[in-house]
């Protein structure tokens, strides 16, 4: 996907995640003292900004929160400094805001249009490794309590004669652009449960236990839309972990036009053709949350044709 990639919020990989330091925990503690190292406190899900800025917490206001903090993850290295998320979850919000020197605890998603690429990106990974050790405090075999080894990327099970591993849990799920089989171009979008009167988006769902990412895409289109899918195309992916997930992008064509919806998950599904798009986005209607895949894949749909 090329240059493209760098688009998409919460993606991009600037951090050196350093997996090779995770099974070190001498060095990771190390790490932990050095003056140069920054942690990133997070409460429930939700980053702690002074102003519109996530702060990052260094010598004694780094120690404060590692003192009371009921996780600490080890992110990776930026430039040669450690970079370390610290969960504030188990205090109340104002003393979580106190401890950090914040001035308030904002989800990542409200702030994404004013992070850098790389800023945004680091948040939403803190977020989702913190919110999977919230959910994997107990076994799911033997229900013993869990703790965190390897700088926080797997949890095992303390009862000895168990020592199950549980490793950060990824949900995938496809998301489609899917386009009319003749002339004019168009491309099908739907109006799903909830949404605001109006608003259009491409269609998705989650990929199930058995299937691969295409067959997902096959079934989903069917269910979803009645829309029998051919040529598909990968377009690119998200990181989307909130809390979980990995979003799948593919473009593919419908062997017919004909659409039937569910009526439950889906309300109304049709196809627009790109100048109607255009003129709905001039008219303030937004094609799709600025930090979302959907967005770019009808974007970069727009800029496929004239
Ligand atoms: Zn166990």
């Amino acid at each position: 996907m090329g240059t493209d990639e760098a688009v998409l919020a919460y993606g991009g990989g600037w951090l050196d995640r350093a997996g090779e330091l995770r099974t070190d925990p001498e060095r990771i503690a190390a790490l932990l003292a050095d003056p140069a190292s920054t942690l990133l406190p997070l409460w429930r899900d939700r980053c702690l900004v002074a102003g519109d800025v996530p702060v990052r917490l260094s010598g004694e206001r780094a120690a404060g929160a590692l003192a009371v903090a009921d996780e600490t993850v080890f992110l990776g290295m930026d430039e040669g400094s450690a970079v370390f998320a610290v969960d504030l979850s188990g205090l109340p919000e104002a003393a979580a805001v106190e401890v950090a020197g914040a001035g308030a605890a904002v989800d990542v998603r409200a702030l994404v249009g004013r992070l850098d690429p790389a800023g945004a990106a680091v948040q939403a990974y803190a977020r989702g490794l913190l919110h999977w050790h919230r959910q994997q405090r107990f076994c799911g075999t033997c229900g013993a309590s869990t703790v965190a080894r390897g700088g926080g990327h797997v949890r095992s099970c303390a009862r000895a004669d168990c020592g199950r591993l549980l490793f950060p849990r990824i949900e995938p799920a496809v998301i489609v652009l899917v386009e009319a089989p003749g002339a004019p171009d168009r491309c099908l979008l739907a109006r799903h449960a909830g949404a605001p009167e109006g608003a259009y988006s491409t269609l998705a769902g989650f990929v199930e236990v058995g299937e691969s990412l295409e067959d997902a895409v096959r079934r989903e289109m069917a269910e979803e839309a009645g829309v029998t899918v051919t040529d598909l195309a990968y377009v690119g992916s998200q990181a989307w972990p909130f809390p979980a997930g990995l979003m799948v992008g593919f473009r593919a064509t419908a062997a017919s036009e004909q659409v039937r919806v569910d009526g439950e998950e889906l309300l109304e599904a049709r196809w627009f053709t790109r100048d109607e798009l255009r003129e709905r986005a001039a008219a303030g209607r937004p094609l799709g949350r600025a930090d979302s895949i959907d967005h770019h894949l009808l974007r970069s749909w727009l800029a496929a044709g004239a």
